[in-house]
């Protein structure tokens, strides 16, 4: 009997796809990827079960060609939560599983010209060297074609009709040139073919050679290198790892070791072995982190609702409510015991450990090697090592950033969310998902304690527990009862503007700052915007210096004597003309953490500064340091975007100013306000997390603003009320759902035309009560990479309806998208509306 499998295949297929296996190859397990044809092409397929042998499918079934993982990547009870994901979001489910699993994986595939067996048969191998004979299948046209091509040319045919195949570069030449008329004919009649060949990813399985040393007693008469060889290794064996030493260790200590270590194998006084070597995903080690004695009563408290549930083993979400220093990290720790002891899994999502967290220390100090790390900061080849490990289920506490929610954990008992509301769990490209929803997701479908926690619960989440969708936990005190910090609000519009320009610093913020480095405390100053002057101006005409590629102006990054497009990355000289007059005459506007940084140096010359952004810190290395720094208070003030912000227990800053708190206020966008209270709200967290009493500054524009007030009252309740009576009167989330339907294309016209022919499709599809179709508009950012954006917003008050509608335009999408003219993604549950 054949067996099938349902295999879905690394391609934009919306189905999965069957093939069988053939009499002498194995049954792949779930979760291998294995190599099948798909029409001409051979492709990465991901085995998603064995299906039952009569199932109709309308095709030819196929026997797949080999398999390409000695063990599955992935656990059988995930591929539902995949099914659920590209349904969601109307992906394909092979490409879903694609950018699930950590990249470079995929077999990379390129085009090589063949002679097929007909081509074979009937082309002679000397036609160029002479006149066809009569009986070759070669058309008048073909000879003048032949007749007229170059010496390179003839040479790659020659070599094509002698070996029969051309290597792809080759291939891809011949198919450039002047023959490339020839070749077409020649394919469409079958003589050659165009064949898919694949060549190795990028990342293996790495591996490195060790030692044990052989029991029994030694030889008298060893060479001196050889008896030194042997010693060390004797020091070095450690028992916990069964004797193992890996020789560049003891290389690296004894340089003469090499030639000993072969010697000494062969005399069978050592045992040489290979195994996996994982790449350190630590780099620098966090630091350590001591366990408490005691829990405080509230921490007590909370533990008392959620151990019982990750101990009973069912699905359950809580949402964990807790103030910036009441000791939520305890709660986790805890919590991921238990789990343990039940023999479960814990999977921890962070918002962004590119570079590092405190949370990270945390669970190292407490749990050692059982932890995996898996983030966007780290080589592939380390990602791939940590992902084998946990799919083997070596590693039972897994702690990442948003795509660890893909972590292949056999077994997840308790899935953790820190700073549930941060807008780094939203995924804001091609597989646009929300981690954090997925997390109580798959702790649905794996019957397990889902923590979703925050001192800014989301707008949504807050209104599940409201809803008792989630069970809700409160912890409002900090640890040591230090008082939340004093909060006051400078009112930029007040502040006097130097030569034309507002000031960076206020008049008080700037006493502050003095008075608080004559203390001798430290200083947070947060800024969301890197770079020197984001705005760059002609003074002759008044033109702005934008990117050639983006509807986005560029931003001046002094210290990399560049401007930077910090959408695309674009770079150029930092010394710009205009572009419209050709004046050199430019004026720097605007501001970022750059001239922050360079202002503070002029105005408190004796201050130790330090600034944290993604310009100082591009590898985590250089994040630790500067965390490492503030912690042995190295640092007076440190300057920073959210970086600063998120996560970081600094007990002697006593002091954080907030240069422009409602930058976000003016996005056209419904979560604005949201945002703005949990931005702050978290800033003010980090001050007076010690014994000293904090103080908070924070400078705007709009004062009055409900989000700027309630944050400054620390009144979470009093921001979620106004919200929600905001979003039900205006029919937002969670009232109403949303998607948004996003065009983009080289051509402004082609694309604007494109969605408005997907508007009126929309508004004439059926079920239209229950939905509402906005736009379509230019999107904010209104080009892109060289791409013109449209969007169009649907908007509708129950789900299944809203979702049949995006089904309908992603399966019957106008024509320009069909034709690959214009790009159309959904964007289910936007985040935001750039
Ligand atoms: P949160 O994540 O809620 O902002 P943290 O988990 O960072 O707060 O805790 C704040 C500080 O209190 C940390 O330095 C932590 O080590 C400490 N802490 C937490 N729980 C206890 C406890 N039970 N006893 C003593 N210190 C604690
Ligand atoms: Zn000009
Ligand atoms: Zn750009």
């Amino acid at each position: 009997m054949t067996i099938h499998l349902e295999v879905a295949v690394a391609a934009p297929l919306f189905q999965s796809l069957t093939y069988s296996c053939r009499t002498d190859q194995e049954p792949p397990p779930v979760g291998v990827r294995i190599l099948v044809p798909l029409g001409r092409q051979r492709v990465t397929g991901y085995v998603l079960g064995q299906q039952p042998e009569a199932k109709e499918c309308g095709y030819t079934i196929r026997p797949y060609l080999r398999l390409l993982d000695d063990q599955p990547l992935f656990p059988a009870n995930m591929v539902p939560f995949f099914r659920w994901l590209a349904d969601y979001y109307h992906f394909p489910l092979g490409e879903v599983i694609k950018l699930a699993l950590p990249g470079g994986l995929t077999l990379r595939s390129r085009k090589e010209l063949a002679l097929s067996p007909e081509g074979r048969a009937s082309l002679d191998p000397d036609l160029l060297q002479q006149q066809p004979a009569a009986d070759q299948p070669i058309s008048a046209r073909q000879q003048k074609n032949l007749a007229q091509l170059g010496e390179a040319e003839r040479q790659l045919i020659n070599d094509l009709l002698s070996k029969g195949s051309l290597s792809a570069s080759a291939s891809q030449g011949l198919l450039r040139s002047g023959a490339k008329g020839l070749i077409g004919s020649w394919q469409r009649q079958g003589l050659v073919t165009l064949e898919e060949t694949l060549t190795p990813p990028a990342i293996k399985v790495k591996r490195e050679w060790c030692l044990a040393p052989c029991h029994g007693p030694r030889p008298e008469k060893l060479k001196k290198s050889q008896s030194k060889t042997l010693t060390l290794l004797h020091e070095l064996s450690q028992p916990g790892q069964q004797g193992q030493v890996p020789r560049r260790d003891l290389t690296k200590v004894y340089k003469g070791a090499g030639p000993a270590i072969k010697e000494l194998a062969s005399l069978g006084l050592l045992h040489l072995s290979e195994r996996e070597l994982f790449r350190d995903p630590f780099g620098e080690r966090p630091p350590f982190f001591a366990k408490p004695e005691t829990l405080t009563a509230e921490q007590e408290e909370v533990l008392a609702r959620i151990k019982p549930a990750v101990a009973e083993g069912k699905f359950s979400p809580f949402l964990l409510h807790g103030v910036t220093g009441s000791g939520k990290t305890e709660v986790f720790l805890r919590a991921a015991e238990t789990a343990l002891a039940k023999g479960r899994s814990v999977l921890v999502l962070v918002p962004e450990i590119a570079l590092a967290s405190q949370i990270e220390g945390h669970f190292f100090s407490r749990f050692g090697d059982k932890i995996a790390i898996l983030h966007s900061g780290m080589a592939a080849g380390a990602r791939f090592d940590q992902w084998r490990r946990i799919a083997r289920g070596e590693a039972p506490i897994v702690i990442g950033a948003r795509s660890a929610i893909f972590a292949p954990l056999p077994d997840p008992g308790l899935i953790i969310v820190d700073e549930e509301h941060d807008p780094a769990y939203k995924q804001e490209d091609s597989l646009r998902y929300q981690a954090r929803d997925l997390a109580v997701l798959r702790a649905s479908q794996q019957g397990a304690t889902a923590i979703l926690a925050s001192a800014t619960p989301s707008v949504t989440s807050f209104h599940n527990a409201q809803q008792d969708k989630y069970k809700l936990l409160t912890m409002t005190k900090r640890v040591g009862a230090h008082p939340l910090p004093q909060v006051e609000i400078v009112d930029l519009k007040g502040v006097k503007t130097v030569s034309g320009r507002p000031p960076l610093f206020s008049p008080q913020l700037m006493a502050g700052l003095k008075e608080n480095l004559a203390a001798g405390n430290q200083s947070l100053v947060f800024l969301n915007r890197r770079g020197f002057a984001n705005l760059l101006l002609c003074a002759d005409c008044g033109e702005t210096i934008k990117c050639p590629h983006c509807a986005i102006t560029l931003t001046l990054h002094k210290g990399k004597n560049r401007l930077l497009c910090h959408y695309c990355d674009h770079q150029a000289a930092s010394k710009p003309i205009c572009p419209s007059c050709r004046s050199p005459r430019i004026k720097e506007m605007g501001f970022g953490t750059e001239r922050l940084e360079e202002e503070l140096r002029t105005a408190l010359p004796e201050a130790r500064l330090a600034r944290l952004d993604r310009d100082t810190a591009t590898k985590r290395a250089d994040f630790l340091a500067i965390l490492k720094k503030m912690h042995k208070q190295e640092i007076d003030i440190l300057v920073g975007t959210q970086m600063i912000a998120k996560g970081h227990h600094f007990p002697h800053v006593t002091l954080v100013g907030l240069v422009w708190a409602d930058a976000g206020l003016s996005f056209p966008d419904f979560k604005a306000g949201e945002r703005t209270f949990q931005l702050i709200a978290q800033v003010t967290g980090r001050a007076g997390r010690g014994d000293k009493a904090g103080r908070v500054l924070i400078q705007s524009y709009q004062p009055d603003h409900y989000a700027v007030q309630m944050a400054r009252a620390h009144d979470f309740q009093g921001l979620y009320e106004r919200e929600i009576s905001l979003r039900q009167t205006l029919r937002y989330p969670p009232f109403a759902r949303l998607i948004n339907v996003k065009f983009s294309g080289l051509s402004e016209e082609a694309t604007r035309a494109c969605a408005e022919q997907c508007a009126a499709m929309a508004r004439s599809w059926g079920q239209q009560k229950e939905l509402e179709i906005l736009g379509p508009a230019p999107a904010p950012i209104a080009r892109l990479r060289e791409r013109f954006r449209f969007q169009l917003l649907l908007k509708g008050w129950h789900l299944p309806s809203l979702q049949a509608l995006a089904h309908h335009l992603r399966h019957q999408p106008p024509p320009a998208v069909r034709q690959d003219k214009v790009r159309m993604t959904l964007d289910v549950d936007p985040d935001t509306m750039l």
